[in-house]
């Protein structure tokens, strides 16, 4: 099937206003300045052969919203990599990416900027990536996924603050709604379910009802996106702050199964998602919810998953971690354990997985082992190195590592108490294993 989705050149603007003098007191100066930068250089001479640039989708949402981005998306009927490269002259900045596909991307002044090529989409079936060509601000908007993210702005300075809203974008800012902007837009990309879902948790808004009814006869599809594509949202509702509220969302719409059959997430898990320590990075903190996804699944549906949608180590790790713990978490119960052997059974696992566990364990000895584990043991040491050992006598080799790993089990056992100790166990011991 081959169908258009923007009406092209039969689109009527049906709404236009002037948000200018919003554009002037909302943004930060210096974001100010680099699109009215990018305005002129659009209306004057300038090598890509541009004559007008936008504002478009996200940032002019977050205009109306009145939310400060950091990220600018900018439209010119010109190629963009040629129209950035000039752009970021002007504006100090660098041109930190830019594709065949006419996009370019812009770090300037702590924003990012991305430029793109005023452009139409069609899709030649549903779930396939759309074919791009030149197109009119029109196709531009018409290609989009929400009627909040399909407005437009003018920047060029005769035209400046311009606001294009063909779809009732500013409509449904104010009545809180996330409405498709055509009765086919889930079935010709899927993943805007889970962008859907995305904004109703991020703004508060609500599903429009024909966008729902659309989403529960859709939810299907999203098993025919590439899996790079579904991971790709996966990580994005992983961002945002809402995670839970918006994994709740999809998992009653049928949605999570669609990203993979054995996403499958425990209330248990869910209820952990906001205890990760605070001490965490964001990327490691998506590892973290990843490792407590991990809790619920098998290994077998844990290895599926982790080799379908093709997990970058960390988060196939963290994943694995789940299924693998079951089978120590008995072990770490009994009260004979040491601190060695609690070390020897923990140490394989990533941390940011076992912080995880920690969250999930019940009151029983293996909750005050993880804790003992992460706060304490796995940063034990002996004082003496490599080359105090050598200096005591013990030959070059593999001998070096065999007596630090006898010394760094006597500290966490408390069987070595103090350096001289540990000087005392290398004299006894090296006559016996040279
Ligand atoms: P965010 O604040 O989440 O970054 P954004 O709206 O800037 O929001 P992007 O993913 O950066 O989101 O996309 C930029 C714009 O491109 C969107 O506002 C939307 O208009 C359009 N867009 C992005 N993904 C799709 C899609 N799958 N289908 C249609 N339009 C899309």
């Amino acid at each position: 099937m081959e169908r258009a989705v923007s009406p092209g050149s039969t689109a009527t603007i049906d709404s236009m206003s002037n948000v200018g003098t919003f554009l002037d007191k909302s943004l930060l100066p210096n974001a100010l300045h680099i699109l009215g930068e990018a305005g002129s250089l659009a209306a004057g001479k300038n090598s890509s052969g541009a004559t007008t640039a936008y504002l478009v989708g996200g940032p002019v949402r977050d205009l109306l919203l009145g939310v400060q981005s950091r990220d600018f998306d900018i439209a010119v009927d010109a190629d963009g990599p040629t129209f950035a490269a000039e752009l970021a002259g002007k504006i100090r900045g660098e041109v930190t990416f830019r594709s065949e596909f006419g996009t370019a991307k812009i770090a300037a002044a702590g924003l990012v900027i991305d430029i793109t090529m005023i452009r139409s989409e069609t899709y030649a079936e549903p779930g396939a990536l759309p074919l791009v060509q030149p197109g009119t601000l029109e196709d531009d908007l018409a290609r989009r996924d929400f009627t909040i993210n399909a407005m437009a702005v003018d920047l060029t300075p005769g035209r400046w603050g311009e606001l294009t809203d063909q779809h009732g974008g500013q409509r449904d800012i104010v009545l809180k709604t996330i409405k498709s902007l055509h009765p086919g837009s889930f079935s010709d990309d899927p993943t805007r379910m889970l962008r859907a879902i995305r904004y109703e948790s991020r703004f508060g808004f609500k599903m429009d009802p024909k966008t729902l009814t659309s989403m529960t006869e859709s939810a299907g599809s999203l098993a025919k996106v590439s899996p790079f594509r579904r991971l790709a949202e996966l990580r994005l509702i992983f961002g945002e702050e809402t995670t839970v509220d918006i994994l709740e969302h999809a998992e009653e719409r049928d949605l999570l199964a669609g990203i993979h059959p054995a996403l499958r997430i425990s209330r248990q898990a869910l209820n952990k998602f906001d205890s990760a320590p605070d001490s965490l990075s964001n990327e490691e903190r998506q590892t973290y919810y990843m490792a407590l996804i991990g809790s619920a699944l098998t290994q077998g549906e844990a290895e599926s998953l982790s080799r379908d949608l093709e997990l970058s180590s960390d988060w196939s790790g963290a994943l694995l971690s789940g299924p693998k713990f079951k089978g120590v978490a008995g072990i770490l119960d009994r009260s004979d354990l040491k601190p060695s052997e609690v070390v020897e059974l923990l140490a394989p696992f990533p941390v940011v997985a076992l912080e995880a566990q920690l969250q999930l364990a019940p009151p029983l000895l293996r909750r005050d082992r993880l804790s003992a584990y992460l706060t304490d043991y796995q940063h034990s040491k002996p004082e003496l190195n490599g080359d105090d050992l050598l200096a005591l006598g013990v030959p070059q080799g593999p001998l070096v590592g065999k007596l630090i790993a006898e010394l760094k089990v006597g500290r966490l056992d408390k069987t070595i108490l103090s350096r001289f100790e540990e000087e005392a166990h290398v004299k006894r011991r090296l006559p016996m294993l040279t």
